[in-house]
């Protein structure tokens, strides 16, 4: 993992110039990779719902395919859906064709379940081939904090590594795919919604 995550390069290369301060409330952005997961997307989309917070999903082409209905559900709710991959593989390790199939039969699970195509994606590792930047049209978003939740089942750990480094517009990395990653969500949220922080998606984050 260590390797190649160094593809990892800033939190989105595209769109970061238009950024804007806004005085009035410190914005915030969750997101989560590598679902949808059978177990864990739902529970986390629920306590989403209560606390009244709008997430972003990068998804995997072939876990779309699986399940489709909680895709849905998350878009129905206001969440962003963005592409991972197809399967979690890095694009860049791949020829030109076969990352763009990754891209594209994600994209089209997404349009199948969703109804509505990705504008946003986040390659796995971080790792995009920016050769296809124009075959693909759309706006890479990457990360500015990552508490690495994949590799601890401790939320203890993962909610302070998040709260030690945020700040106003950051991107924060987790992933719905295990029962403390999403313990970790609502923690990080009930703490900062307290302290003044809005839950929005990275569209919301990046372009308003
Ligand atoms: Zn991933």
């Amino acid at each position: 993992m260590g390797i190649i995550l160094s593809c990892f390069a800033g939190r989105s290369r595209m769109v970061s110039v238009f950024l804007q301060q806004d005085e009035q409330i410190k914005k915030v952005a969750l997101s989560f990779d590598d679902g949808p997961n059978p177990e864990y997307t739902e529970l986390l989309l629920d306590g989403l719902k209560e606390r009244g917070v709008k997430a972003s999903f990068f998804v995997l082409g072939s876990e779309v395919e699986q399940y489709p209905q909680i895709v849905r559900r998350a878009s129905e709710e206001g969440h962003l859906i963005g592409v991972h991959a197809y399967k979690h593989v890095n694009l860049r390790q791949l020829s030109d064709e076969k990352a763009l199939e990754q891209v594209r039969r994600t994209n089209e699970a997404i349009y199948q379940a969703t109804g509505q195509y990705a504008s946003y994606i986040r390659p796995p590792y971080g790792c995009w081939k920016e050769n296809l930047d124009g075959e693909v049209q759309m706006v890479e978003v990457l990360w500015d904090i990552d508490p690495r939740d994949w590799a601890t089942t401790s939320s203890d750990l993962v909610v302070q590594r998040v709260l030690r480094e945020v700040e106003e517009n950051s991107i924060i990395l987790l992933h719905d795919a295990s029962a403390s990653s999403v313990r970790s969500a609502f923690r990080i949220i009930d703490t900062l919604q307290k302290e003044g922080y809005m839950f929005v998606t990275v569209e919301d984050l990046l372009l308003e």
